[in-house]
């Protein structure tokens, strides 16, 4: 034996002050206790200071202790110690939450080492505590980031060709929590075609170069679910050779999905920007043409109609009607593309509104037999000339799309809903087949025979970019020969405004 150690183990046993200074400089808790009298042992001091305790304080520690010991840990750490007493080839190991003084949780790693005499019978169990409590508390704040953030490990060990996938790796690919992946069956879950290519292409790269990789790919878990993952790969390299990959693995379908969506959204706005710039050209420019059309229409009716055929003066008539159709048609394209400009926000009560679009709409349906039914519509925070608009069209629709054979009931309702207010207006019209409720508020749909209604198709048109420009929606529900109800969604005045904000 070195002369120093032999040395060391002398004056171990011939001065407690080379042990004391050994164990309370190393450990944080040291005992001993008699096996055949368990109620039996001794702890040190330092022991007791790591829960918080002065030696003094304690009077009844054995009950004391137990009840600092957290209760499952306790169970498996009996369990386990029985097992070390029965057989000397299993250690005593165990991490165990301890309850400090104070209230909150201390982590005692505990290894302990039965003492057996001649017959191998253990008498006497000797036992270290080391407090791991900074190591334990970093690994469980290390668990939950990686669990919110949805972040996994992974590692494959070119050696033993062991591929390892911690718990949140596990729960991505939503395989059960002993799947033992295989190199391979790794690669298998990338979708097939560039993701999978792609990943196999940079896992050799790794191993063949060294070089890292970062990259976003899609992934068809175990249950069949398509999802974007962010695979992170290293390697290590031993004597010139490539002995494990590694890296990190995180779900980012919720972040992929919605840069999707808002790519789509940004390219939609786009479209619809343009189509508005078109819709204004046109409807702008193509009208005064047609206007100079109509004027000299009108100057030759009345300058030179008696010098015409009549035959020539009923084609004008039709030329004129078409001319006349056709600007109705452009004047409701401008002022549909002239809806999403941004205006002032004011506070718009929306009984008032209707009685005023009432008065107008019902003097120009003289000799119309119309009820009308609505209380307590709210005050909005809107743009008060196209939610008038808004309102002539529905309300001008129900008159427009009435039973000739019944009187016209119309009704308006509101609702206090989560998302805002639900306006409803029904009527006891024709109806609308449910198969085109969603179209009619497509611009320039009309469900009627040409020339049966007066109209241009884009009323329920303008209706939707208004209701939108609003942070709302609308929808119709109907049943056919019995009537409709048109619904819409207008948000309350804080949501609103910081919508608007936003855009
Ligand atoms: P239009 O100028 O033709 O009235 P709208 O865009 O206002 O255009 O409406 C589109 C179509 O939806 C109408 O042509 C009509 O067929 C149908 N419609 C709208 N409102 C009603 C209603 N209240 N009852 C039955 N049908 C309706």
């Amino acid at each position: 034996m070195n002369y120093l150690k032999e040395e060391l183990y002398a004056k171990i046993k011939s001065d407690d002050k080379v042990f004391d200074f050994l164990q309370n400089s190393s450990l944080d808790g040291l005992y001993y206790r008699d096996l055949e009298n368990p109620e039996r042992e001794w702890r040190n001091e330092q022991f007791w200071r790591t829960l918080g305790y002065e030696a003094a304080e304690l009077s009844d520690r054995k009950a004391t202790l137990r009840e600092m010991i957290n209760r499952k840990d306790l169970a498996a750490a009996a369990r386990r110690l029985e097992q070390h007493l029965a057989d000397p080839a299993v250690p005593y190991d165990q991490v165990i939450r301890y309850r400090h003084q104070k209230g909150h949780t201390v982590y005692l790693r505990c290894r302990g080492l039965a003492i057996r005499n001649e017959e191998g019978k253990a008498t006497r169990l000797l036992g270290t505590h080391v407090n791991v409590t900074n190591e334990k508390e970093k690994a469980v704040l290390l668990e939950r980031s990686q669990e919110a953030a949805r972040i996994g490990t992974w590692s494959v060990d070119l050696v033993t060709e062991r591929v390892e996938w911690d718990k949140m790796t596990r729960a991505i690919h939503q395989v059960p929590k002993d799947f033992q992946p295989s190199i391979t069956m790794g690669l298998d879950f990338y979708k097939e075609g560039s993701s999978r290519e792609t990943i196999a292409r940079l896992l050799d790269r790794a191993m063949t170069t060294g070089e890292g990789f970062d990259t976003e790919l899609q992934l068809i878990t175990a249950t069949d679910r398509e999802i974007w993952v962010r695979a992170i790969g290293r390697s290590d390299f031993s004597g010139g050779k490539c002995t494990r990959v590694f890296g990190i693995f995180q779900d980012i379908d919720v972040r992929r999905r919605n840069e999707e969506r808002m790519l789509n959204y940004s390219i939609l706005e786009a479209k619809s920007k343009e189509m508005e710039q078109f819709s204004y050209i046109a409807s702008h420019d193509l009208r005064e043409p047609l206007l100079t059309i109509k004027g000299y229409l009108n100057v030759i009716r009345e300058d030179f109609a008696e010098a015409l055929p009549t035959e020539v003066l009923g084609y004008m008539d039709t030329i004129t009607g078409a001319a006349d159709r056709m600007d109705t048609l452009m004047k409701g394209l401008l002022d549909y593309s002239r809806l999403s400009e941004i205006k002032q926000l004011q506070e718009v009560n929306l009984e008032d509104l209707l009685g005023e679009v009432i008065v107008d709409l019902t003097s120009a349906a003289k000799g119309i037999d119309i009820s009308y039914d609505y209380e307590n519509l709210p005050s909005v925070a809107g743009y008060p000339l196209e939610l008038k608009v808004l309102l002539q069209n529905l309300i001008g629709n129900a008159i427009k799309y009435r039973r000739i054979s019944e009187p016209l009931r119309i009704k308006v309702t509101c609702e206090d809903l989560q998302e805002g207010w639900r306006i409803s207006v029904h009527d006891n019209g024709i109806g609308i087949a449910e198969k085109n409720l969603k179209k009619i508020f497509k611009l320039f749909c009309q469900l009627h025979q040409k020339g049966l209604y007066d109209g241009s198709g884009i009323g329920l048109a303008n209706c939707k970019k208004i209701v939108e420009l609003h942070g709302g929606r609308i929808w119709a529900e109907s049943t056919l020969g019995e009537g409709s109800v048109f619904r819409l969604t207008i948000q309350t005045r804080v949501e609103l405004e910081g919508k608007r904000k936003a855009m």
